[in-house]
């Protein structure tokens, strides 16, 4: 059966910026969906004005691996839905967190720390260098690789050491950022990926969409057995 995945946006900048939709005319979701259905994974969207942002109970528990893109209307995403989307990573749901998602606050509850981190927008460039290159999430690409133009992120990195760093980025005015990071939580796993600033093309780019195809095969659940916690009678008989 293929990867179930569904695609989640928040969707604002789209509707207020015409700058946003020359990029992204029918959101940044339906790009993101294009190249994974192209894939041959099974791909849904959802996005913050639908009824429960679209993440009810039922197509979370019908989604393998969620990816999440929101910036500025992070305090409207329900906490309801965030402690629903919680509960299916930990019992094996993937996440993939993309670029200003680093605020979400799915993001922040999993990681347990601020997020924060530090910016610019002036459209430099950025190198994205491959560290892991044995990692699946590497598969396919070259040593490094280069995104034209970028709203810059830099260290510090408020978030948990990553269980595996797959990218580190250089940016043309000096900062350095750990863009590619993989985590554990409970059964899921989670990979947030920086790069995906609105205004620029970034989605649309072949080397950004082969780190996220990689990234859904990477996150999806490996139907390994839910771990049942609490006392237990020994195996073997004690004396
Ligand atoms: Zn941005």
């Amino acid at each position: 059966m293929s990867i179930r995945v569904t695609v989640w946006n928040e969707g604002r900048h789209e509707q207020r910026s015409e700058r946003v939709r020359s990029v992204y005319p029918d959101g940044i979701h339906t790009v993101i969906a294009q190249f994974l259905s192209a894939q041959g994974f099974a791909v849904r969207t959802a996005v913050l004005d639908e009824p429960e942002h679209g993440l009810t109970q039922e197509v979370l528990d019908n989604t393998d691996v969620l990816i999440w893109w929101g910036h500025m209307a992070h305090k409207e995403v329900s906490d309801a839905v965030v402690e629903r989307v919680y509960q299916r990573v930990l019992d094996g749901m993937g996440l993939i967190p993309l670029h200003s998602a680093h605020f979400s606050k799915i993001f922040k509850k999993l990681m347990g720390t601020t997020c924060n981190l530090r910016w610019r927008e002036v459209g430099e460039k950025e190198r994205i260098w491959v560290v892991e290159p044995g990692h699946p999430i590497a598969a396919g690409l070259p040593p490094y690789f280069e995104v034209p133009q970028v709203e810059m992120y830099g260290e510090r990195f408020d978030v948990p050491a990553p269980d595996t760093l797959v990218f580190m980025s250089w940016f043309a005015g000096g900062e350095v950022f750990r863009s590619g990071c993989c985590y554990h939580r409970g059964n899921g796993r989670i990979f947030y990926f920086r790069p995906g600033h609105e205004t620029y093309p970034i989605y649309h780019q072949p080397e950004i969409q082969q780190v996220i195809v990689n990234a859904v095969k990477w996150a999806a659940p490996n139907n390994g057995h839910l771990p049942v916690f609490g006392k237990v009678d020994p195996l073997e008989p004690l004396a």
